[in-house]
């Protein structure tokens, strides 16, 4: 270790930056963000350093740099392009024995800045020692996707209860265990999914029961289309957390081995005509499982809301008195039309789309047909394959142009993409000549005829 990592209190101390370019400015503003004094040295201010004087957040000597200027500073930082004028503040300020920051210049610092990754009170520092910040910038970036945006708050829960919890249990031991389940879990995702009254609620009511909490929660997660890229954070932290994950068939094998990896794994495929677990078994066992105590994560293709039967789900959880959170997904449109080159909107083609089922009940009487033939419209057909040819009798039927392009999307955004690009007259026949295989995405419209140019990804071919 080249440099001992502290963190150091500045709040009402004074700092002196010896600069005043948009570097200095930056300093500035971390230091002033840890309550620092600052005051700045030079003999010119840039726009940012002025605004900061016109405002009295700063003070200023309009001079260049004399060693006296550091004597009774807790802290210095210099970042002028004057190679002499660094070292001579080096020098004033170890003669003091200040510590000092020479901004790019290793050599020349008792103390570095690291990368950081604020989400006060919670702070985490990465440094490479002043070797390559570009590394330590990586590395913060990876750590930031697993510190979530609300962490912060996490923490002044935990600030606002320390009181209570340490007179409710005096052993340590029981603190500790007491406040490891709070802060990973049930409690902890109330904060991060904005439940903070609950979360506090939910927090008394544990402080009441001594730490006996007996219900679990879900976590309807949306898994995207296919490409395990496309998660966000929340729904990798969720999948990688919870004790039970209850998928579908839509999920692909690739976000699945994301999950934690002793988590209990259910399969509750849903193909077509062939449910596995029909839709009530599937809620009733999230109420089971969350009885049980357990972390279940119902994981979903897409987006939960979206064709997903999501609402279905937690309204029975709503009704049981569950816990639950919904993380939204890639929806297969979004993804099938990036990867496929296929803009739903364009100034030019269409001001408007439309996400219908092509899950044709008694053959194609449930569809709006006069809605969906409409000018400068995209519309995109989930669960279509079956119905392709009655979408687009229908479609011609009712006024489109047989000649309106269309696309099928196979396995959209996975390395099994494949794409389908004809018109309303001749997809049916291209489908079947095809060795197309669902899941796949059907989209009409103008837009379609961006694809050639506008395509971009090519996975390599894996034959089967
Ligand atoms: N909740 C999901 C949709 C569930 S309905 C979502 O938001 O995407 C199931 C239909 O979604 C499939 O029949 C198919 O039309 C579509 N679909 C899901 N994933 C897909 C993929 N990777 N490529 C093409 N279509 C997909």
């Amino acid at each position: 270790m080249d440099f001992l990592p502290i963190f150091i209190n500045i709040r009402n101390r004074p700092c002196v930056v010896i600069g005043g370019g948009e570097v200095a400015s930056r300093k500035v503003s971390l230091l002033q963000r840890a309550g620092g004094d600052v005051t700045v040295v030079s003999p010119v201010l840039c726009t940012t350093l002025k605004q900061q004087l016109d405002n009295k957040t700063i003070i200023f000597i309009e001079a260049s740099f004399a060693a006296s200027q550091l004597d009774k500073a807790a802290l210095v930082i210099a970042c002028t392009d004057d190679a002499g004028v660094n070292k001579a503040v080096h020098e004033a300020a170890v003669l003091r024995n200040i510590p000092v920051n020479v901004v790019d210049n290793p050599h020349l610092c008792t103390f570095i800045m690291p990368s950081i990754i604020d989400r006060s009170p919670i702070v985490a520092a990465v440094s490479s020692g002043g070797i390559s910040p570009v590394l330590a910038r990586i590395v913060r970036t990876r750590l930031e996707t697993l510190i979530p945006e609300a962490t912060g708050k996490l923490g002044q829960l935990a600030a606002d209860y320390r009181d209570r919890v340490k007179a409710k249990f005096s052993i340590v031991n029981e603190r500790r265990v007491f406040w490891e389940n709070v802060l990973q879990g049930p409690i902890a995702e109330m904060v991060f999914a904005g439940q903070d009254r609950k979360a506090r609620h939910a927090i008394d009511e544990e402080l009441q029961n001594a730490g006996s909490m007996k219900t679990g929660e879900v976590y309807l997660v949306g898994g995207g289309p296919g490409d395990p890229d496309l998660l966000t954070f929340r729904a990798l932290r969720l999948m990688q957390q919870a004790d039970v994950i209850v998928h579908d068939r839509l999920v692909s094998q690739e976000v699945l081995d994301l999950c934690r990896r002793d988590a209990e794994m259910i399969y509750v495929g849903k193909e077509r005509n062939k449910h596995t677990l029909q839709q009530e078994g599937i809620n009733e066992l999230l109420v089971r499982l969350a009885r049980e105590g357990k972390r279940v994560c119902r994981l979903k293709g897409g987006d939960p809301f979206i064709f997903g039967r999501g609402g279905e789900e937690i309204d029975t959880l709503v009704d049981e008195g569950i816990p639950f959170q919904v993380v939204p997904g890639v929806t297969a449109a979004s993804g099938a039309a990036s990867y496929a080159g296929i803009p739903l909107t364009h100034r030019d083609y269409s001001q408007s789309v439309v996400f219908v089922t092509g899950h044709l009940k008694d053959g194609t009487s449930n569809l709006n047909w006069p809605g969906l033939v409409q000018p400068n419209q995209t519309l995109v057909f989930y669960m279509g394959l079956v119905g392709v040819e009655a979408i687009c009798k229908g479609l011609i039927e009712h006024g489109m142009s047989k000649d309106m392009p269309m696309s099928l999307v196979q396995k959209a955004t996975t390395r099994d993409q494949k794409i389908l690009i004809g018109t309303l007259e001749n997809m049916p026949e291209l489908v079947k000549k095809s060795a197309i295989k669902p899941p796949t995405l059907i989209i009409v419209g103008e837009v379609v005829s961006l694809h050639d140019k506008l395509n971009w990804f090519e996975p390599e071919r894996v034959e089967h």
